[in-house]
């Protein structure tokens, strides 16, 4: 049983432009027991170098799983983190690494959990960075803290690693009656929240302004479970029949 939950959990790359830190990101995967890669549009595809650094993992190279966008390699997840090295101007909920892979062990019995990270340039995009549950930063030295990307990966997957042994001896489950959405409800319902926003008029289409990308943040804290969010699509539902009904009733006036 206890391999298949670190089974659940997955290492996401987006656009890594040297596949040699693709091979050293196996490698470190594999010595933290973790199997699961996916390449989200790698600028360089894995090659003999990124083989020869992946050392003994090359099977985790091999059966790195290639997508072309973050939205795939997420879509089933009940779970997102990304990985920052710095603080981005719009702050979103942080974890401490301890408490990323105590998160990431706990939830990891109830669906896929994913680990995100960006570019060795320019990390990950803000759009990539508010599909993220959380965000988690390796607190390194302020005045250089851009650890290179396989060593990031190595230094999270380490405290992965400690939770779930710590987990085998039983310390972090979920309670009985969490139950939270996966990645693709949640985007469900946002667009419900957009749609419902739209035919009341409180987002004109053509000004959006930030209200979305707030909301996003406002749920993500919130962390709604599967029955919470049902209510709140319920909700939105009958938002849209009221501003339907009163467009009908306006036009009639
Ligand atoms: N210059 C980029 C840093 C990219 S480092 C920037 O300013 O964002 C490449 C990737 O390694 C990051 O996207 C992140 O996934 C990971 N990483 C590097 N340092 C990290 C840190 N201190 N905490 C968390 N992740 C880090």
């Amino acid at each position: 049983m206890s391999d298949s939950l670190l089974s659940k959990v997955r290492i996401v790359l987006v656009n890594t432009s040297d596949c040699r830190n693709i091979g050293s990101a196996a490698r470190a995967m594999k010595t933290m027991g973790l199997s699961e890669l996916i390449l989200v549009d790698p600028i360089e595809m894995p090659n003999g170098q990124a083989q020869a650094l992946a050392a003994g993992a090359t099977d985790v190279l091999k059966n790195a799983k290639v997508v072309s966008t973050l939205e795939e390699a997420i879509s089933d997840c009940g779970l997102v983190v990304g990985t920052s090295a710095r603080s981005r101007t719009l702050p979103w909920p942080m974890l401490e690494p301890r408490g990323c892979g105590e998160k990431m062990i706990a939830e990891a019995q109830e669906y896929p959990v994913a680990l995100v990270f960006g570019r060795e340039s320019s990390g990950l995009t803000n759009d990539e960075l508010q599909l993220c549950h959380f965000h988690v930063q390796i607190p390194a030295n302020p005045e250089y803290s851009s650890l290179n990307l396989a060593m990031a990966v190595q230094t999270l997957s380490y405290e992965i690693r400690t939770s779930f042994l710590l987990h085998e001896q039983k310390a972090f489950t979920l309670s009985d009656d969490e139950e939270y959405p996966v990645v693709d409800e949640t985007e469900r319902f946002y667009q419900h929240f957009e749609n419902a926003l739209k035919a009341t008029g409180f987002i004109v289409p053509s000004h959006p302004g930030l209200v979305l990308t707030k909301l996003r943040r406002l749920f993500n804290r919130a962390r709604p479970d599967v029955k919470e969010l049902k209510m709140m699509r319920g909700i939105l539902a009958s938002v849209e029949r009221a501003a339907k009904a009163s467009k009908t009733d306006n036009k009639t006036d």
